[in-house]
């Protein structure tokens, strides 16, 4: 069996990094394992204006600020995927403790924190899965790069698609939004600066099949109010129509989740598993980076509170 912990952190986005800063800032054994690297989704974003303390900061670059600070406390272990929760119950002292298993061991702790936080939605469409990475993407600060002077269409109306959209446009590629609907979900101030930047939006519509030969070169567009079909010619194929909540090792552990997916907390993070907390996107609701480290600091804090009222029973 692997190290002890008092606190085992599942996910180094800001909810997890946040909590492993508190953990061991309150004097709890603390460890972070990520199966990716650490930032999460955040990695993702073009550009954040409304994280406080910061005017404007790409995702990428406050993702490694907070990693930078995290790392000043506790170690973060990347690229390591958490399998498997086991909880054991000494039955002489009548003592809870969990194992988790990861892909490289296996590690005892007295109290875990859910920040596994989300994953994009796929499409559906036809051509999606054959497609990626050959045109299609889920992140355009990732692959917009290669995408510059061409014609791309950006899928979705909520914040991210209209961000990934406006930072297409500013690196010089040709972009089109498609949205389902004829209203944007997206903030109005990005709403507002979507209507600066001039990117077109085709209303009412559905992307039916993505088409090409070695790399996309149409989709197969679906106008639901005019019922009529065509075949526009891009060359990429950005997807930003939500997130998923990662929730399967929550379900291997009985954790109470909402009807989408999202664990269930109270207000101090607390899941309905003794020792279990939950943070971050992984619990839905405001789905804000600003969030995030609130609710890992919280649930850190939770912990701390828990462990220590039980040394003292
Ligand atoms: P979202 O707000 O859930 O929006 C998803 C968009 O995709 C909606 O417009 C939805 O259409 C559309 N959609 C969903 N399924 C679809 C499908 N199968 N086919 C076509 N269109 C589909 O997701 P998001 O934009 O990724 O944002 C997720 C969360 O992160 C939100 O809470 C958001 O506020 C937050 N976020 C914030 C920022 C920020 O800068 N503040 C940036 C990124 C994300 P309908 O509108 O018709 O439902």
């Amino acid at each position: 069996m692997g190290k002890n912990y008092d606190l085992f952190v599942v996910g180094a986005g800001p909810a997890g990094m946040t909590a492993g800063m508190y953990g061991v800032r309150s004097g709890l054994e603390t460890v972070v394992v990520e199966k990716g690297i650490s930032g999460g989704l955040s990695n993702e974003a073009p550009e954040i204006k409304n994280y406080p303390g910061f005017t404007s900061v790409g995702g990428m670059e406050l993702a490694e600020k907070m990693k930078e600070q995290a790392l000043e406390y506790v170690e973060i272990k990347e690229l390591e995927a958490v399998e498997k929760i086991e909880t054991v119950v000494k039955e002489k002292e009548k003592e809870k403790s969990m194992v988790l298993f990861t892909e490289k061991g296996s590690y005892v702790t007295k109290a875990v924190i859910m920040s596994t936080g989300t994953k994009h939605r796929k499409l559906g469409a036809k051509g999606e899965a054959e497609f990626l990475g050959r045109g299609i993407s889920y992140c355009a600060t990732c692959d917009g790069f290669f995408f510059r002077d061409k014609p791309v269409i950006v899928v979705g109306g909520g914040d991210s698609a209209v961000k990934e959209a406006l930072y297409l446009k500013n690196i010089g590629c040709e972009v089109t939004l498609i949205h389902r609907r004829d209203k944007l979900r997206a903030e109005p101030y990005l709403q507002k600066e979507l209507e600066k930047s001039g990117v077109p939006i085709l209303w009412n519509s559905v992307v039916k099949e993505i088409k090409g030969d070695k790399a996309v070169r149409s989709i197969v567009r679906y106008d639901k109010k005019k019922r009529i079909e065509d075949e526009l010619s891009v060359e990429g194929v950005f997807i930003a129509i939500g997130e998923e909540p990662v929730n399967e090792l929550a379900v291997q552990i009985g954790i109470k989740l909402d009807k989408n997916g999202y664990i269930i907390t109270d207000k101090n993070q607390r899941t309905n598993i003794e020792r279990v907390y939950a943070a971050g996107d992984i619990t839905g609701g405001v789905r804000q980076i600003v969030v995030a480290c609130a609710e890992g600091a919280i649930a850190a804090t939770s912990a701390y509170n828990d462990l220590l009222e039980l040394s003292v029973k």
